[in-house]
């Protein structure tokens, strides 16, 4: 039997949950709500929605392999030049053509331990090195993250917001950081949550970064805020010589034709982004407020979900909740045994949530309190 690559043995595929319409016929509900994506409860924007169906009419065309316009308008609205820009079949898709245009057997990369799964999958896949620092406080522990970075470190992964804790680093800890690895390595801030987190002040912004000269790819997504992720279209922006070498690991046409025409529209839609801010807002007080009647501790959200701790074993309530027509994600691979994460919906996706929690609580007793969590 031939064998594959030595990295991809340990890693599990991953297991999307069933067809929405399969949990319906499955557990004989009408009604699901899938909160378990971060998906944006609004949908896509209308106008986008228009660009699609325009779009299709060229489908049998192969798509702009260079994306010419999308990454014009991007780069109009970042203030860079074109050639800063990488698009991809979601952000995913640039973190592993820089992973590829990177790393060699036996490179070390760093992250956080409780971080988004992506960064372990690519160590495998590129038989990396991965070196990882736990959370402080549920958050990326700068400093940690500092100390783990040798002479040699190709990449440090940084999700900010985190996922799944939606905590975020602030402006202070991240200058930091930077100058705590002055000729460090390919540092990646992945903001695929940066819509929502911007509008705290001290939210640091990548671009930030890669204007004073630092070695930063800055990676955010049209699949949150801007109600894409169907689509998968994400970017990287980036000094013009890793986007250079990443265009050549790159496949020719990533980015559909659909997905390009529609990121366009979603781009100039500020009201869409505005409105998605707004339902999050309202959903996160929403949802708090009801945790904190429910007596279940939660990290502060600056995304658009919340990692809740329960006190009771993730997979048996999610499976609880899932009967009752709420779909979460439960976080015991990600080494919180008692939490969910749950995407902030709209009102009444919300209110079914609590509703559902509620009930589950009453049918399982509160556990052995998990030793992680303060
Ligand atoms: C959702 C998410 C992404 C986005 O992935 P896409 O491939 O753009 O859909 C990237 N990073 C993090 C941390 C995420 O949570």
């Amino acid at each position: 039997m031939t064998r594959p690559t030595p990295g991809i043995m340990s890693i599990r595929a991953y297991e999307g949950g069933k067809p929405v319409e399969e949990v319906k016929r499955g557990y004989g509900i009408e009604q699901i709500v899938k909160l378990a994506s971060n998906e944006n409860p609004l949908g896509p924007p209308k106008a986008a929605q228009a660009a699609m169906v325009e779009a299709a009419r060229e489908a049998h065309m192969y798509p702009d392999g260079n994306a010419y316009y999308l990454k014009n308008d991007l780069a109009a609205r970042l203030n860079v030049e074109p050639n800063h820009l990488l698009i991809g079949n979601g952000s995913c898709d640039a973190l592993q053509i820089l992973a590829e245009t990177f790393l060699s057997p036996g490179d070390e990369i760093v992250f956080s331990d409780q971080s988004f799964v992506m960064y372990p999958i690519l160590a495998k896949i590129f038989n990396a090195k991965a070196a990882t620092a736990p959370l402080q406080n549920a958050a990326n522990d700068m400093e940690a993250l500092a100390e783990l970075i040798k002479p040699t470190t190709k990449i440090a992964f940084i999700a900010n917001p985190n996922n799944p804790t939606g905590t975020y680093v602030n402006k202070r800890q991240m200058d930091r950081f930077f100058d705590a690895v002055p000729e460090g390595p390919i540092v990646v801030l992945d903001e695929a949550y940066f819509e929502y987190a911007q509008t705290k002040p001290d939210y640091p912004d990548g671009m930030e970064y890669l204007r004073q000269g630092r070695n930063v790819v800055v990676t955010r997504t049209f699949s949150k805020a801007y109600g894409l992720a169907g689509l998968r279209v994400g970017y990287a922006v980036a000094p013009p010589q890793i986007i250079d070498w990443m265009n050549r690991v790159r496949q020719p046409f990533n980015a559909n034709i659909i997905a390009q025409a529609a990121a366009r529209a979603a781009l100039q839609d500020a009201e869409h982004v505005e409105r998605s801010r707004a339902v999050n807002r309202k959903g996160l007080a929403y949802l708090t407020r009801a945790f904190d009647e429910l007596g279940v501790q939660y990290e502060p959200s600056a995304a658009n979900f919340i990692l809740a701790h329960t006190g009771r074993p993730s997979k048996e309530l999610a499976e609880s909740l899932m009967r009752q027509g709420v779909i979460v994600r439960p976080m015991s691979e990600y080494h919180f045994p008692q939490s969910i994460r749950a995407t902030i919906g709209l009102p009444s996706q919300n209110e079914l949530l609590a509703t559902a929690l509620a009930r589950s609580f009453e049918r399982l007793p509160k556990s052995e309190p998990d030793a992680s969590i303060r």
